[in-house]
């Protein structure tokens, strides 16, 4: 859309003062005439029905009806005092209630008076209601233009408090609309608009926030979702570009000594199908002068650290360093020491870099670092700092990305003159159209397949009072000489009850399972990491039984010998977490439990939570539920929370549409990548100003 009356400061509408327009913006972010045009309706209210009583059911929403009046009556006392009408049709009776303004409402009410209501019904036993309906006499009613389709505009607590109600939000538009419509442009090309039979560009706003009849807000809707994904397709889709051909890399021409031998000598198992595939599409991108940009995505325990090191090897082959980056020292150690052992018959060099590593240790790694004698660095955010510098860092692997923030990646990837090549892993499984339209400048390869051997973990869900059962079977498994977790939620604001609440398990459990029987661990957030370390290495040794814990242990943990996974308060756990969780246990040759531990309280998404946790153990099946409960921007994590921004479009709900946005995005791409075709001159203008105004890029990698 273009038109500087459209970027007309919201202040100058009619209707809207400087409160109004403080509000417009610190409560809806609408600074412009645009933004306001751009605030699309969440609902719409059918005001082309009437309902009769007879015809209301539990599930009605807002309903309109015509009645009347008979009889008024004040009830309760102080805060539940109420003012109840008795409404009435031909098909029956129902109440409307009001709760403030009582003597206001009862002295402009007529009784016997046709009206028309409007409102939510409620069901309280066997008589519908409506609170504090809207009510217009039938007379007025009949007078009155209206729209058919009255949208419902977002709105918040504060708006409607200061008077911005719906039926303003609503005129504001019609002034809006007045003042203009005529600067509203195409946006799209006419090959496009005749292809997918597409309304006008100022049809669609017309219809969207002034709709006459369904079918043509349907359009409206389709036509408004579409431009919306077209153009965040085509950004990304010009950024993939751009980066495949701007972003030099250093080709990894060589499949060398280190990656043969290992191959044909040193692997301890057979690759899986999935892991070779990658393998080969990882291979393929490292071959060319372009930057690998690459995420791995595979579900706990499918085996990426084999493809990370075999990927490390070709680096090495290729007379680079490598560096592998953890989120947790923990991890990091497991790494160090499970890559050290697969390559113990290879000529390389290893070393380990964490915040706790000494400053004798540090000496040594940064100046073989610096002459090339050190060829793999693993570590955690310390192999950030600026002492850390490689003499030819030739690819950064990053496990379980989302806890590492986009500025901190960039610090890597600046070590070197040209970039090193980066591998992203990550056990978080991203549903594929989401990882195609967040990371759609990451090209994305998915191992799909557990190794052979595996079984699928079981889940079930028990209530807190059948602990004593779940105790017993703990000591069974514990007989046949297994380890068990119990992990404890831990949530930043309640930081000081969940300690108390690991603390007290901690004691029943050491309670049943006395020493010298039973050997526990336990790990928290409160500890000092050289305790921690101390306390985890018992366990992953074999010196301790049960491992009580907080979500420290949630990320890539590796105790094949751990067969039981008890998540205490599992209600309060996200979905991906519980499946992170779940996935510490699984990774031996035994059956394999996951226990979900609540109360008898449970909310509606807890339950759903539960439900998938138990009858499913894919992860991307548990991935796409999450996404419907939680939205897109948590999943991501917080700091990618706001992604996109989609004003019509829902990234789950609208998955078709955007499929056909990238394919469309694709092909104009192909056919004009200039956009320099005179039809398509109404998205090269659009095109432009999208990326003035609303650049997506400052958001991906
Ligand atoms: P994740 O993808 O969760 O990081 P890991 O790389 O830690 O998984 O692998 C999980 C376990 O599976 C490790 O013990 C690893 O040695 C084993 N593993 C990986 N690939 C295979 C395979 N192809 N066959 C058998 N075991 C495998
Ligand atoms: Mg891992």
């Amino acid at each position: 859309m273009s038109g500087s009356k459209l970027q007309t400061p919201i202040d100058y509408l009619k209707g809207v003062g400087p409160n109004r327009a403080n509000l417009l913006r610190s409560e809806l972010g609408i600074h412009t005439y645009q933004d306001l045009l751009n605030l699309f309706p969440n609902r719409y209210i059918d005001k082309t029905q009437y309902y009769q009583v007879s015809q209301l059911q539990p599930t009605s929403a807002d309903v309109q009806i015509i009645g009347k009046v008979t009889h008024l009556k004040t009830v309760g006392e102080g805060r539940s005092k109420r003012l109840v009408a008795t409404f009435i049709d031909q098909t029956g009776s129902m109440e409307l209630v009001w709760f403030r303004g009582l003597k206001w409402i009862r002295e402009g009410l007529k009784i016997n008076v046709p009206y028309v209501v409007f409102g939510k019904v409620q069901r309280f036993g066997s008589t519908y209601s409506i609170a504090h309906p809207d009510m217009e006499l039938l007379e007025e009613h009949e007078k009155s233009i209206r729209v058919a389709m009255q949208p419902v505009y977002p709105s918040t607590e504060k708006l409607s408090n200061k008077g911005i109600t719906n039926r303003v939000m609503n005129a504001l538009m019609q002034t809006l609309f007045q003042e203009v419509h005529k600067s509203i442009e195409e946006s799209l090309s006419q090959d496009i608009l005749t292809a997918l039979k597409l309304i006008p560009k100022r049809e669609a706003y017309l219809n969207i926030h002034f709709p006459q009849k369904q079918q043509k807000l349907g359009l409206a809707q389709f036509r408004l979702k579409f431009e919306e994904l077209f153009y965040i397709q085509l950004q990304l889709l010009v950024k993939n570009k751009l980066h495949k051909q701007k972003i030099k890399g250093y080709p990894f021409e060589n499949i060398g000594d280190n990656f043969t031998t290992f191959y044909s000598k040193h692997l301890p198992f057979k690759l899986t199908g999935a892991q070779k595939r990658v393998l080969k599409e990882i291979r393929n991108d490292l071959g060319k002068p372009a930057q690998m940009n690459r995420l791995l995505q595979g579900d706990v325990g499918s085996g990426k650290t084999i493809v990370a090191l075999m990927t490390m090897l070709i680096a090495l082959d290729n007379g680079f360093q490598a560096c592998l980056m953890a989120p947790t020292e923990i991890l990091a150690i497991q790494h160090f020491q499970g890559i050290s052992d697969l390559c113990e018959q290879l000529d390389i060099k290893i070393a380990l870099l964490t915040g706790s590593s000494k400053t004798k240790e540090r000496r040594i790694i940064h100046e073989s670092l610096e002459d090339g004698s050190l060829h793999i660095l693993i570590g955690t955010h310390a192999l950030l700092e600026d002492k850390v510098r490689f003499k030819n860092l030739g690819l950064a692997v990053i496990d379980e990305q989302h806890r590492f923030g986009v500025a901190q990646r960039s610090k890597l990837w600046h070590k070197n003159e040209l970039p090193p090549h980066i591998l992203i892993m990550t056990a978080t499984p991203i549903p594929r159209t989401l990882a195609m339209s967040v990371y759609g400048d990451l090209d994305v390869s998915v191992i799909d397949e557990l190794p052979p051997g595996r079984k699928a973990i079981k889940t079930v869900h028990r209530f807190d009072n059948n602990r004593l059962k779940v105790f017993g079977f703990i000591r069974d498994e514990i007989k046949k000489g297994r380890q068990i977790y119990v992990v404890y939620p831990l949530i930043q604001e309640s930081e000081a009850l969940d300690y108390k609440d690991l603390m007290d398990g901690y004691e029943s459990i050491a309670r049943e399972f006395p020493m010298p029987d039973y050997q526990i661990s336990i790990v928290h957030g409160q500890m000092k990491p050289a305790d921690k370390d101390f306390e985890m290495n018992r366990f992953v040794n074999g010196e301790t039984q049960i491992m009580v814990a907080t979500t420290v242990i949630e990320v890539g943990v590796n105790v094949p010998n751990a067969s039981v996974m008890i998540i205490e308060s599992a209600e309060r756990f996200g979905l991906s977490q519980l499946h992170q969780l779940r996935g510490r246990v699984g990774r031996g040759a035994d059956q394999s439990y996951c226990i979900l531990m609540t109360g008898h309280k449970l909310s509606e998404d807890s339950k759903t939570r539960l439900q998938t946790m138990t009858s499913t153990n894919d992860g991307f099946e548990i991935a796409e539920v999450d996404l419907k409960l939680r939205g897109p921007g948590d999943l991501m994590g917080t700091q990618q929370s706001g992604v996109l921004n989609l004003k019509i479009a829902d990234i789950v709900k609208d998955n078709e549409i955007m499929k056909i946005a990238r394919n469309y995005a694709s092909a104009l791409l192909k056919e004009d990548p200039q956009l320099a075709k005179p039809d398509n001159l109404p998205i090269r203008k659009t095109y432009a100003a999208v990326m003035k105004f609303k650049n997506i890029w400052n958001y991906i990698s």
